[in-house]
């Protein structure tokens, strides 16, 4: 077993399944992915709320934008995602609302349809498709790169070095990815963070603790 698969163990031995993301649809975590982007969840959340249960691909494009700005505005930068909704809607729209559709297109294919949609990079990209449609894309962020880092392992700089890295030493499996991923936000939020609380850590035997 590689020594990724192994960092993978010990994180799920010792926090469990985390059930990520949180988000009853694909929709919603289409959604949830622009909403999070530069922000805490805890916006996310707040700006969720005020669509008072009423999140649909139709009612987002049928809002007049000022009214969608005001409705997302716990979230920040208001002004961009607001066009970054309409646009990611307009795309699943696109497949008629169907998951199924998106679903049978090739991940190759579909990933780089997706990162033409206004709004979308890599995180996002790969988060909708991860979270959203069950594909086997594994989800880069600054967390990872820097809890790689530490132990170090030779993951590369740019996102798709790191994600290209990652996939190639793990299995190819959409539910790993997304343990995987919500195991490693978790983690750094709890214990890798900036200044690193390595006392006590899973992993501490095995690290080296690069700072
Ligand atoms: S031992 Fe320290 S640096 Fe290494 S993963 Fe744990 S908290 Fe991070």
């Amino acid at each position: 077993m590689g020594e990724l698969q192994k960092i993978y163990q010990t994180l799920y031995i010792h926090y469990g399944d985390l059930d990520w993301w949180p988000a009853d649809t694909p929709f919603e975590v289409m959604v949830g992915a622009i909403l999070t982007q530069n922000t805490a969840w805890t916006n996310v959340e707040k700006a969720l709320k005020q669509f008072d249960g009423n999140l649909s691909p139709r009612r987002i494009l049928a809002l007049p934008m000022k009214e969608l700005q005001e409705i997302i505005r716990p979230a920040g930068f208001f002004r961009q995602k607001s066009q970054y909704l309409k646009a990611v809607t307009e795309w699943f729209m696109s497949y008629d609302c169907a998951p199924h559709l998106i679903k049978s297109r090739p991940l190759s294919d579909i990933r780089t349809e997706l990162l033409q949609v206004r709004g979308v990079g890599n995180e996002t990209a790969d988060s909708i498709l991860l979270y959203g449609f069950d594909f086997p894309t594994f989800v880069v962020d600054a967390y990872t790169t820097r809890f790689f880092r530490r132990f170090p392992l030779d993951v590369g700089k740019t996102y798709m070095e790191v994600k290209n890295f990652c996939e190639s030493e793990l299995p190819r499996d959409a539910e790993l990815f997304g343990h995987f991923h919500a195991l490693i936000v978790h983690h750094c939020k709890e214990r890798c963070k900036k200044k690193m609380v390595c006392r006590g850590c899973p992993l501490e035997q095995r690290c080296e603790k690069i700072s």
